[in-house]
């Protein structure tokens, strides 16, 4: 398959320049075309090193802290993955570009109706998404080997814990609702370990763990 100028030139000067060098993550973000999940009247900004309007006041995210996110995460094939603000439908592409499963849950009906028909058309095949407060997490699918939260929360939603797997990662934006850090909680036997990283900038997440 024939790649685009324009694409090859987001994952190296936005991703591999930032230092990030997983061979997967890379091919992943060189296999899914971001402009497919981006409105019409945007995707001229479609390889923008920068979030870009979805609708519904909503955006998807900036392609390196996808990817910086992605690489936190260390997916591998076959995990099963929850994302939690799945908005276009990106991130759970380049999951499953990984090899691994994802599912998805996203907040507004309208843009989690769109999400399933975008991927089954990208040929990425059924992956599961729920449309509802994806601070609760899936209990119907969990436990989960990884959960990827892609909206600002307070504080890691207690559900999210309670459904990560043993030896499991979460990674969430945490702090206030302008402005956190990435903060990545990994669960072993002897209980469960955090870390704060970056700082970050993510749209807040609603329902019962968000900000009221
Ligand atoms: N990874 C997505 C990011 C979308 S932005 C992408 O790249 O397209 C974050 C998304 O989280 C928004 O679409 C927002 O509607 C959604 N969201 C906010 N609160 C939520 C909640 N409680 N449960 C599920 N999704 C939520």
């Amino acid at each position: 398959m024939e790649i685009p100028e324009e694409r090859r030139s987001m994952v190296k000067g936005q991703i591999v320049r930032r230092g990030l060098k997983s061979t997967a993550l890379l091919k992943a973000f060189l296999k899914v075309d971001r402009a497919r999940f981006i409105p019409s009247q945007n995707r001229h900004l479609a390889h923008h090193d920068s979030p870009v309007p979805i609708g519904s006041g909503q955006t998807i995210s900036q392609p390196f802290m996808a990817a910086y996110m992605l690489d936190l995460l260390e997916v591998r094939p076959e995990m099963k993955i929850l994302e939690v603000g799945a908005g276009s439908g990106y991130v759970l592409a380049l999951i499953a570009a990984m090899g691994a499963r994802p599912y998805g849950i996203e907040f507004v009906p309208d843009l989690a109706g769109k999400i399933a028909p975008r991927l089954e058309g990208g040929g990425m095949g059924e992956i599961p998404v729920l449309a509802g407060d994806g601070g609760e997490g899936w209990p119907e699918f969990a436990p989960f080997d990884r959960i990827l939260v892609s909206a600002a929360c307070p504080r890691v939603p207690e559900p999210l814990l309670g459904q990560l797997a043993d030896g499991g990662i979460l990674i969430a934006p945490t702090g206030g609702a302008y402005s956190q850090v990435v903060e990545k909680v990994t669960r072993s036997s002897g209980g469960i370990q955090r870390e704060l990283l970056s700082g970050c900038v993510f749209v807040p997440l609603r329902g019962a763990h968000g900000f009221r």
